[in-house]
């Protein structure tokens, strides 16, 4: 079956983290409400391949795919507000851009010809974003241009979206993104900054159809109107989008504004009547009306920017909703933890979390935390690096091997009880050679992972080089502990568990980048309960 996808470009001007990212998602959640089928795409202006080499101070988490593509966190977004998986196709860089263009030139396909960026980087640019539709799975393809019209990086995928809007037509429109900074002197709402973004993208050929003001207070009639003025688009489509209490919230504040409706009529498409948002709006309700309160430590080394933790916060909120609880997270150092201060800075918390991670920094102070949070028996999640310093801190203090420890922090270690993966010992490049994506795990039965899950084979994804090194399975079970899950192809540990504690897992994988609005994940909202216990 043909379908005639339509294509929404967004872009933002005036200042960086507007929102674009959940704005493409709340309107991306509003048209498949109406039952249509969606998809969001992320273009990135850098020159990294991915962001899988970047560090999370620069650019946040990095996010996984199913397929093993390690992205830009907006994904998480859009599959959190959508509940569909997206790939590898869903996010591209300029680095990807040029990678495959520099290959096809030295392959000859341009023989004879001057490769340059437009057409040839701008030709890359636009079959990416056809891609997804050509699948034929989608009615509409979402793409957000990553950065800042003006930026001298996003040139040409600002190009692309002006020639794709002459190639197609009704079958595209473009919804800019700007800011109505308030002056509180003068009390007004400023709406030079958006006329200036939007004639930037004029001058580079691009007429936005639709304004999506941010805006801390409302815009009225008359601003909308000199906006719409100034800016060659009609009053309707400009559009408020007011500050949230939370995210969850845009989709319906959109609706509100109406701008599925104005983006159906531009795009020439038939609106179905039905908006079905009851689950949402469920959630939604949850989410404001909580009845009780639980607060979790999330120990990690990049705390003070908690975009670094995105997925895990927003599975929370997530398990908190199905739990009719608050989850407060309390953002905890690894760095800072000691022997000393431990039971100080734990004495206000229901359940701890050790979160994924990186190299040596901050690794003591995660085997402390594990230490009090398995010996007071506070419930504990360890998540891929979390679950790695478990063993390692099981073996030091239940099995007395003091000096166990990673072979990723200590390469010459006598008891390495976690070691590189197999697979991972001809690796020599770093970009995209973890072993990341989705892989299957059976799960025995009567454990707590089992009862956690209710089913015996599940599928999560992964982002490591180091593993439960399999010599030492023995001596941990016959101490107490249980590889309650394990990967039946290459037999690799999973998840342990302790079943002496109330609730003490570690996973080897990444759950949180699984858990959505509708399908919110069953550790998380297990390991919720726990806490609240
Ligand atoms: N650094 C560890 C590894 O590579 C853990 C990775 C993670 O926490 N994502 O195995």
């Amino acid at each position: 079956m043909s379908i005639n996808t339509k294509y929404i470009f967004v872009t933002g001007g005036v200042t960086s983290s507007l929102g674009k990212g959940i704005i493409a998602a709340s309107l991306a959640k509003l048209l498949q409400a109406r039952g249509f089928t969606v998809t969001i795409q992320k273009l990135d202006p850098y020159i990294n391949i991915d962001p899988g080499t970047l560090n999370p101070y620069e650019h946040g988490e990095c996010y996984v795919t199913e397929d093993g593509a390690e992205t830009d966190l907006d994904l998480g977004h859009y599959e959190r507000f959508l509940n569909v998986a997206t790939s590898q196709a869903n996010n591209v860089t300029t680095g990807r851009i040029y990678q495959s263009v520099i290959e096809k030139e030295r392959k000859g396909e341009f023989l004879g010809k001057t490769v340059q960026v437009i057409p040839h980087i701008t030709d890359e640019i636009k079959s990416r974003i056809k891609l997804l539709g050509k699948t034929g799975q989608y009615q509409f393809v979402i793409t957000e241009i990553g950065g800042t019209v003006g930026d001298i990086e996003s040139l040409p995928y600002i190009e692309a979206v002006r020639q794709l809007k002459w190639e197609l037509g009704d079958n595209c429109t473009v919804i800019h993104l700007t800011l109505l900074p308030y002056l509180a002197t003068s009390g007004e709402l400023k709406t030079k900054p958006t006329q200036h973004s939007v004639k930037l993208l004029l001058e580079y050929g691009v007429q936005p159809d639709i304004l999506v003001c941010r805006s801390e207070y409302p815009i009225n009639k008359d601003i909308r109107r000199k906006i719409a003025l100034f800016c060659n688009v009609s009053p309707d489509a400009v559009i408020e989008a007011l500050d949230a209490a939370t995210i969850y919230e845009v989709p319906i504040l959109m609706e509100k504004e109406d701008l599925d409706k104005i983006v159906l009529k531009k795009l020439n498409v038939a609106m179905p009547p039905e908006l079905k948002l009851d689950k949402w709006r469920n959630f939604l309700d949850k989410l404001e009306h909580p009845t009780r309160e639980v607060t979790i430590g999330l120990i990690g080394k990049y705390v003070e920017l908690k975009e670094s933790y995105k997925s895990i916060a927003e599975a929370f909120i997530h398990a908190g909703a199905v739990n009719d609880c608050k989850v407060k997270i309390e953002w905890i150092h690894s760095d800072e933890l000691t022997e000393d201060n431990i039971k100080d800075t734990f004495k206000n918390l229901q359940g701890v979390l050790v979160a994924p991670g990186f190299g040596n920094r901050g690794i003591d102070g995660k085997i402390i935390a594990i230490n009090y949070a398995r010996t007071n028996n506070i419930p504990f999640l360890g998540i891929c690096l979390g679950m790695q310093c478990a063993v390692i801190e099981f073996a030091r203090n239940v099995l007395g091997l003091k000096d166990a420890h990673s072979r990723e922090m200590s390469p010459a270690t006598t008891n390495p009880v976690i070691d590189l993966l197999e697979a991972q010992k001809n690796i020599s490049h770093m970009g995209g050679t973890m072993r990341l994506g989705s892989y299957p795990c059976h799960i025995e039965e009567g454990t707590l992972a089992y009862s956690v899950y209710g089913t015996a084979d599940i599928n999560e994804r992964h982002r490591h080089r180091y593993e439960f090194n399999p010599e030492y399975t023995k001596d941990f079970i016959n101490a107490g502990m249980v590889i309650s899950g394990i990967n039946p192809d290459a037999g690799l540990a999973e998840i342990i568990e302790i079943p002496t504690h109330p609730f003490f897992i570690g996973v080897q994988f990444h759950p949180e980048y699984k858990s959505t609005v509708e399908n919110p994940h069953p550790l998380f909202v297990s390991f919720v309960k726990a806490s609240l216990k």
